[in-house]
């Protein structure tokens, strides 16, 4: 069944045929926490016969998602730790976060920012708050990159997007601006030329890094989407999590890595998932993260290789986690692994 509207409530869920309406109470439990959205895109996207949809596990409610951790956190990376205004979320030196809308056309069960985001989250910035960001990024010349996220940057109007960029634009430090969303995946439709050209400023260099974590979601239309940016000039990359029941098999992620390259998208970060709560159902050790990444190299090409990282909880940034290949064994002496599992001692033995 096609829908024409994103679905929205628990009751939504049930008439589209993707919740048992046995378990509708449980699904309005967890709205009440957690938004829910499906744009139709995602909604023709699952396949309603399997208990186990990799689709449907990313974004139909679960109870699982009302028992938090102990572990678990509000704010899983630390982005209240390091937000100087509003918006702004400055953590590393020549890079800030601006989160200008806190709202996603599609809300996902693991989200790493889930208490922030959603119709009753924080929101879209107001006017005098983006005043307040843009003045701060021109004010600190170290900002070299500006890094749109949120919530989903693109579901915001080509004018508004095109508004923004003309700010940014007069920032002569900044270099670079960067753009976290799945719009182009859940919603093609949505990157039309309008969307893109609104994208480009002279003087900058635009970045799309496009969130996906299964295979199927990468449908001609999003093909289709993504070519239309890269087309325009547009770098893309890659961002996916890493989840249980979902990606976490080295099949699954060796097409989806096969997909992004297909399509002109670098395959950028493969993330270990947060400490977000209620996302415990979703979560694998890091062992098992470090074996999974490990089963891609020299198995598939090298530019299907996502970098692993862990944005380390409480507002220390990223790490890389896959395992090392490299082991100092003395003075100036390694045993350095081959992707097939061969230990070789470097310097080779003898070659003095
Ligand atoms: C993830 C993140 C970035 C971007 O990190 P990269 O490694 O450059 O992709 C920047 N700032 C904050 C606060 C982040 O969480
Ligand atoms: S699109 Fe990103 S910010 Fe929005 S719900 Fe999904 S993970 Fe969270």
């Amino acid at each position: 069944m096609k829908q024409d509207r994103a679905i929205r409530t628990a009751k939504d869920l049930v008439a589209a045929g993707l919740l048992d309406a046995a378990r509708r109470d449980e699904a309005e439990a967890v709205a009440k926490q957690y938004a829910i959205a499906i744009t139709p895109t995602v909604a023709g996207l699952i396949e309603r016969d399997d208990p186990n949809d990799p689709i449907a596990r990313q974004f139909v409610p679960d109870i699982a998602e009302l028992s938090v951790t102990p572990e678990e956190r509000a704010d899983p990376i630390g982005d209240l730790a390091h937000s100087p205004v509003e918006g702004i979320v400055h953590r590393y030196p020549d890079r800030v976060l601006l989160k200008a809308v806190h709202v996603c056309p599609v809300y996902c069960r693991f989200c790493f920012r889930r208490e922030m985001v959603g119709p009753e989250g924080l929101g879209t910035l107001a006017p005098e708050a983006m005043d307040a960001a843009i003045s701060y990024i021109a004010a600190h010349p170290e900002i070299w990159e500006v890094i749109l996220t949120g919530g989903d940057p693109l579901v915001l109007s080509a004018r508004r997007l095109a508004e923004m960029m003309v700010r940014l634009k007069d920032i002569a430090h900044v270099k670079i601006v960067r753009f976290h969303s799945r719009v182009p995946v859940v919603e093609p439709e949505r990157v039309d030329d309008k969307l893109v050209a609104a994208l480009k400023a002279s003087g900058k260099t635009t970045y799309v890094a496009l969130h996906a974590n299964h295979p199927r979601e990468l449908t001609p239309a999003a093909r289709a989407a993504a070519g239309r940016l890269v087309d325009a000039g547009v770098v893309m990359l890659s961002q996916s999590v890493l989840l249980r029941g979902i990606n976490d098999d080295p099949a699954v992620l060796a097409e989806l890595m096969r997909g992004f390259v297909e399509m002109r998208v670098k395959p950028y970060y493969l993330h270990h998932p947060d400490l977000a709560p209620g996302t415990a159902h979703f979560r694998l050790s890091i062992a098992e993260g470090q074996a999974l990444v490990k089963s891609l190299r020299g198995r598939v090409s090298g530019l299907c290789q996502p970098t692993y990282v862990l944005d380390i909880p409480g507002g220390y940034g990223k790490a890389p986690i896959a395992a090392s290949n490299v082991e100092a064994t003395g003075d100036d002496s390694y045993a350095v692994s081959d992707w097939q599992g061969g230990v070789h001692q470097y310097p080779p033995a003898g070659s003095y």
